[in-house]
């Protein structure tokens, strides 16, 4: 899936790959993933659903008032960096596709 470049055997370029990017983020988790009316979250949402705070640019609406809105949930979650990497691998997986096909 990666190329080999450091990745697998560097530390620091292994922990430095798997930090969230907020700004090349498309809101991956705040569609693919359900949470539950609760303690961190004010609402429940299922899987595959947007969350209805998630904006047409892919920005959280409520982002600097998340606690005092009832979303705690979301300040202590990490990605881990898949909101970035996932769309742009699945990206380049269809350009790959298309180049193949076409
Ligand atoms: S509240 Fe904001 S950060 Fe949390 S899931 Fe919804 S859009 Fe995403």
């Amino acid at each position: 899936m990666f190329e080999n470049n450091g990745y697998l055997t560097s530390p620091d370029n292994r922990r430095l790959r798997l930090q969230a990017d907020c700004e090349n983020c498309f809101g991956l988790c705040c569609v693919a993933l359900p949470f539950a009316a609760s303690a961190d979250f004010a609402i429940d949402k299922d899987a595959g659903k947007p969350c209805e705070n998630l904006q047409s640019d892919f920005r959280c609406g409520i982002h600097n008032s998340l606690r005092q809105r009832g979303f705690r949930g979301c300040t202590v979650y990490d990605c881990f960096g898949a909101g970035q990497k996932v769309p742009n691998y699945l990206r380049r997986s269809r350009l790959a596709a298309s180049a193949r096909i076409g």
